[in-house]
């Protein structure tokens, strides 16, 4: 009697470890076999390369391929018109996968190895038309598992707008879209392969308008008052700023509208600042120093001044038991091949970039584990990691030695080994759902580290307040 007991538990405990595992490679071949598939789609948002809060069409394309998966669509959410959710499943847990899908304004370029403009408005230098579509695949990929296995578990895209500059999530979190949710997985496209625990910077951005007086710049001067003058000595101020902030933290800014032309004193000009720091307060204190810097401006050079705030992130709280469990599927699937053809694409976009040739060991390899690893960027992804405990990675989607916001990156993107990079976050990103999905424990463990890490006291107070989405940002 007690021997078959005994004989019972170590089966079910040999079959639920290996359960997991050999369900998922039904899964993931499956997957694979669809790479030309989602290769297609992606390229097609590729080409649309719509900029925040307009990504009208590449939105609509994902939510038809999750909605012919059989996923059920909710469009619109957070007042986004871009902005939805598609599900499928019913019970807990329930795992999210983000997407993104908005280009760069400039950064046009073609899918070749010279710099060369495909004469748009905007180019995918940040991959998102990558992100949008490998999360995508991996959400029905998941789907594929619950249905085929009989699991219980919701799986949910997030189909999240406006990265660039429009934090998107952040309204999104806002609404508590995320609320009920369990574990989030993102990623990102990169030129190597990785896992690691990373940071990500803080951030407040805004544009400052100055109103002024017009006059003939000749004629009449003494009439006028010049808004770009209020530009310029605010500029001047922050520069100064600079060097009495800690030295971790990030401005920078663009001249949005600085007049017309040199005749006429311009009565309105505009300036776009961004302020970032690996901790939320700093960038609190250098934006409310930033202003003060507008209002002297302002009050110097006669002229008026108001601002908008545009977005706001907190930095990303890392979770290192879902960290680890990441670069572990990531290593299983490991990197990618170039073919022939693309690797003398590759040598010559590495040459473009100052090196011999390109390091195609990076694209192959994952690199090791880190529990520390410095990024100076900033998401919106990390205020859905202090709403639920989230885990992302990278992906080679980019030549080896590419940074984000090239054109070298826009071109890569737009090839056979953008699309061969995305697979590897889509697989990695399913076996991580699967995982999570067939194991409770796991889930519990990420759940008591995140409330740990984030404190007991933890209010979520957006950095951008209660302003709505920015959906003109980009016009
Ligand atoms: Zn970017
Ligand atoms: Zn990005």
């Amino acid at each position: 009697m007690r021997k078959s007991y005994l004989l019972t538990l170590v089966l079910s405990i040999f079959f639920s470890t290996i359960k997991g595992q050999d369900s998922s490679a039904p899964i993931l071949k499956q997957l694979e076999s669809k790479s030309e598939q989602y290769g297609n789609i992606a390229q097609e948002i590729w080409n649309l390369a719509e900029m925040g809060y307009q990504e009208e069409k590449s939105s609509a394309l994902l939510q038809k391929t999750l909605s012919d998966a059989g996923f059920k669509i909710t469009k619109g959410v957070a007042g986004i018109p871009t902005a939805f959710i598609a599900e499928y499943g019913s019970g807990t847990p329930i795992i999210a996968i983000m997407g993104e899908y908005d280009a760069l304004p400039g950064l046009s370029q073609e899918a070749v190895s010279e710099k060369k403009s495909a004469g748009k408005a905007s180019g995918h230098a940040c991959g998102h038309h990558l992100f949008g579509t490998a999360s995508a695949a991996a959400a029905i990929a998941s789907k594929d598992w619950l249905a085929t296995n009989k699991e219980q578990g919701t799986i949910r895209f997030y189909g999240t707008p406006a990265e660039e500059g429009g934090s998107g999530k952040v309204f999104m979190v806002r609404e508590g879209l995320f609320n009920d949710v369990d574990i989030a997985l993102h990623w990102h496209p990169s030129s190597q392969n990785t896992a690691s625990a990373g940071a990500a910077l803080a951030n407040k951005s805004a544009k400052f308008r100055f109103y002024g007086v017009s006059a003939h710049a000749a004629g009449s001067p003494e009439k006028g008052r010049s808004a770009l003058d209020g530009v310029e000595a605010m500029n001047t101020m922050v520069n100064m700023m600079r060097e009495h902030i800690p030295q971790e933290a990030r401005i920078h800014y663009v001249i949005t509208d600085g007049g017309k032309a040199p005749n006429v004193v311009p009565d309105f000009a505009e300036v776009y600042y961004y302020a970032r720091h690996n901790t939320r307060d700093v960038v609190i204190d250098i934006f409310d120093r930033m202003v003060k810097a507008a209002e002297g401006a302002a009050l110097g050079t006669g002229t008026t001044m108001d601002y908008e705030m545009i977005g706001g992130t907190h930095e990303l709280l890392p979770n290192l038991t879902l960290q680890k469990l990441m670069h572990d599927n990531l290593s299983k699937i490991g990197g990618i091949e170039y073919s022939a053809e693309e690797k003398i694409f590759a040598d010559k976009i590495a040459q473009s970039l100052g090196q011999e040739k390109a390091d195609l060991a990076m694209a192959k390899n994952v690199q090791p584990y880190r529990t520390e690893a410095r990024a100076y960027g900033s998401t919106d992804v990390g205020d859905v990691s202090f709403t639920v405990p989230t885990v992302g990675m990278g992906a080679a989607t980019w030549v080896p030695g590419t940074p984000a916001h090239s054109w070298q990156a826009v071109a890569a993107g737009g090839t056979s080994i953008g699309n061969k990079g995305m697979m590897v976050a889509a697989k990695t990103l399913t076996l991580t759902a699967i995982e999570l999905f067939g194991n409770n424990t796991l889930v519990s463990e990420a759940k008591k580290e995140f409330q740990e890490k984030r404190g007991a006291d933890f209010k979520y107070i957006p950095l951008l307040g209660d302003r709505a989405p920015a959906l003109d940002y980009r016009n």
